[in-house]
């Protein structure tokens, strides 16, 4: 068998410079090696006569050298140019700067070359080809692979260094897929996937290679996962909380009646928490799904339990607010809740850890400050946290280890369509609310062109002069933060300049420190600001239910569910509210985008949508989760396949759980290296 953990630098070809070179690009071993994939591939494979090769394109001719190479000196450079010619016309290739070529041909032999053509003035010429000699395929005659290089390294040197290390693997790779899995889904073999993926003998062969490899790498990341599940399920022992207090209790003091996706996820959690496994649940609701009063519901069960309660929100202001909602509807019921974030003096901050360490705080509501190391609970039941995307994994384990194994419910506005939940959280329990609250008014959306710059400030004046407020956001700017910067301050300037002197314009970037922003934020909310000019700071849930416009300045740019985020943070009062996208250019797709937002509310038809039109890499370059990396799979493009894998990867575990069965060895152990790195530890 051969070593894949060998450093790539014993590989023959490599050395210690060039596996430096591999090493900036992630490749450190034989495996990552053979697992770096081609981006594309070039077929030079297909000869073409002179006479048929068109002005501009690149093309593979067959050709005899019809003279020496002559060298021309042109200034700093020289230039080689040799004669070449096939039965059906006669033809130059040009290099430039490449000496050596002096010596490389004899008149009269046939060789191959690949490169641009240029047909002008009657005249062919072929510009820098590679070549071999007739008969030999190191840089011609076959189809070849393109990887995604930077750093200095050549095309041709990685493919050279490719063909060795395929040459030292290939027969001696052991399959990883059980046998009956290949035949059921016709997938070529480990070894035959590897040779083809790089080297191809035809383009289409290419496409099967693909499909093993992708189907391994979901299969093994979807068993990884729910392994990791099952794992949590089997051993953690958890709490089991009372089952006196039902959740039931609460809901009833509501001012207003919980939808029945509320109740029906508050079922899902209460079962969760009174079983004694560990609770480990997504939940994910639209924005204004209400997701806050099933956060409540379930710290109100764990408090009445004799447990305390950790809520967690991304930014202070979000975690003020929640303060104010849970203690609107626990304060009564004798639950004590408190808010820790940072910026609060020293003495305010020992008092809190004393009455928290003292179970005198049942409810603890803040934001990364609770992951400090000084922050201890007496007995930490259940924790929330609020729009997960912005904490780890690692941040997650922490606050867990704050209790002995409490409850884990995660709360996301990010919707995903199921079949991506699973891969993506596939170590979490899912529930979803799928309704918003009864008379919600409809966002009314206008996608509008530059042209109605006027009639839109008309409008926002209209608006503002009935009392309302008003967001504008800023163009995603992407040359960098400093760009951005200006692009909100020029922004602000101008309307509270030219176009709306009469108001309190105000903004808002990332680059402001928590406390600016929040106090900002807080005026907003009190109403000593008209319109908040902003970037995507403001995507996260703030409650601003007088502000009933949402302006987005060059929309195009923005992912729908971006979007979609964006335009939550409207709507959310009595007033019938309005999102306007301005966007620029007329391609389809732009339009097709813009259409999606104005014709429907429905954060997971449009995060469908927006998979849809923009291919998978972009939704979750948005998305910043921390999502298992693939080298080969595009969850976009693979969907049927990840569909697959899905179920075969429940009837696996079904029948075998711990991967202990002999054909599943090998499944277990990459497996094993799955969830070694995604931090867990082995099983
Ligand atoms: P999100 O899921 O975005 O966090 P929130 O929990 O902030 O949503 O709820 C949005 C608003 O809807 C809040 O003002 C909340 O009080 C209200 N709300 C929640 N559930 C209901 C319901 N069942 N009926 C009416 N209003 C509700
Ligand atoms: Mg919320």
């Amino acid at each position: 068998m051969v070593d894949l953990n060998k450093p790539v630098q014993y590989i023959k070809g490599v050395g210690p410079s060039r596996a430096e070179l591999l090493n900036k690009l992630g490749i450190f071993t034989l495996q990552d090696l053979i697992t770096y994939y081609p981006r594309a591939y070039e077929d030079r494979s297909k000869p073409k006569t002179l006479w048929d090769c068109e002005d501009g394109e690149e093309a593979l001719i067959e050709v005899v050298a019809k003279s020496k190479v002559v060298e021309t000196r042109m200034g700093k450079r020289t230039m080689q140019k040799l004669m070449i010619g096939d039965e059906t016309a006669s033809a130059e290739a040009v290099w430039f700067n490449q000496t050596y070529l002096k010596s490389k041909f004899s008149i009269g032999q046939k060789y191959r070359m690949y490169g641009k053509i240029d047909k002008k003035y009657r005249k062919i010429q072929i510009v820098s080809p590679v070549f071999d000699e007739y008969g030999y395929t190191q840089n011609t005659g076959r189809i070849i692979p393109l990887y995604p290089l930077t750093y200095s390294l050549s095309q041709n040197v990685l493919r050279k260094i490719m063909e060795n290390a395929i040459k030292e693997v290939y027969g001696n790779l052991s399959e990883t897929l059980p046998d009956g899995m290949l035949k059921k889904y016709k997938l070529p073999a480990i070894n035959e996937a590897t040779k083809t993926i790089h080297f191809p003998k035809e383009l289409k062969d290419f496409e099967l290679a693909r499909t093993r490899l992708v189907f391994e790498e979901l299969l093994m990341t979807q068993l990884a996962l729910l392994k990791l599940k099952y794992h949590d399920m089997k051993a953690i022992k958890g709490i089991a909380f009372s089952k006196e207090y039902k959740i039931e209790t609460m809901i009833e003091r509501f001012p207003f009646t919980l939808t029945n996706a509320q109740k029906r996820v508050l079922q899902e959690i209460e079962r969760d928490m009174e079983s004694p496994k560990m609770m480990n649940r997504l939940l994910q609701g639209d924005v204004g799904s209400g997701k806050t009063a099933v956060a409540m519901c379930a710290a109100y069960k764990a408090v009445k339990s004799g447990y305390q309660a950790a809520i967690m929100a991304p930014t202070a202001i979000l975690a003020a607010q929640h303060l104010e909602n849970f203690e609107k509807m626990l304060t009564s019921l004798g639950i004590r809740c408190e808010l820790l974030i940072s910026g609060i003096t020293k003495k305010k901050k020992e008092a809190i850890l004393q009455k928290l360490q003292q179970g005198e705080i049942n409810i603890l509501i803040g934001t990364h400050a609770v992951l400090e190391d000084d922050v201890a609970f007496k007995n930490l039941g259940l924790v929330v946290t609020d729009e997960q995307h912005r904490f780890g994994v690692r941040q997650r384990d922490k606050i867990t280890k704050k209790g002995q194994n409490p409850d884990i419910l995660v709360m996301s506005a990010t919707p995903i369509p199921r079949t991506l939940a699973l891969i993506l959280y596939g170590d979490l329990d899912i529930s979803i609310i799928d309704e918003l609250p009864p008379n919600r008014k409809k966002i009314e959306t206008f996608a509008v062109t530059k042209r109605m710059q006027e009639r839109v400030d008309q409008f926002i004046k209209k608006q503002i002069e009935e009392g309302r407020q008003a967001y504008i956001v800023c163009p995603l700017v992407e040359e960098g933060e400093d760009n951005t910067l200006k692009s909100v301050i020029e922004l602000a300037e101008k309307y509270q300049k030219e176009i709306f002197p009469e108001y309190r314009v105000a903004y808002l970037h990332g680059k402001m420190r928590p406390k600016e922003k929040d106090e900002i934020m807080l005026q907003f909310k009190n109403h000593e600001i008209d319109i908040l000019i902003s970037t995507t700071v403001i995507e996260v849930g703030v409650d601003v239910p007088n502000s009933n416009i949402m302006v987005i300045e060059d929309a195009q740019r923005f992912g729908l569910a971006q979007l979609h985020q964006l335009r939550g943070r409207v709507g959310r009062g009595e007033y019938q509210s309005y999102c306007i996208l301005k966007y620029e250019g007329n391609g389809e797709t732009i339009r097709k985008r813009m259409k999606v937002m104005c014709d429907t509310n429905d954060g997971f038809v449009i995060s469908e949508k927006d998979l849809e039109l923009r291919g998978s890499g972009d939704f979750f370059g948005t998305m910043q989760h921390g999502l298992p990396e693939f080298k080969i799979a595009n969850l976009f493009e693979d969907m049927a396949i990840l569909k697959k894998v899905q179920g075969e990867a429940q009837e696996i575990l079904r029948q075998d759980a711990e991967l202990k069965l002999p054909e599943n060895q090998l499944l277990r152990r990459v497996v094993n290296q799955k969830l070694e790195k995604l931090g867990t530890g082995t099983l």
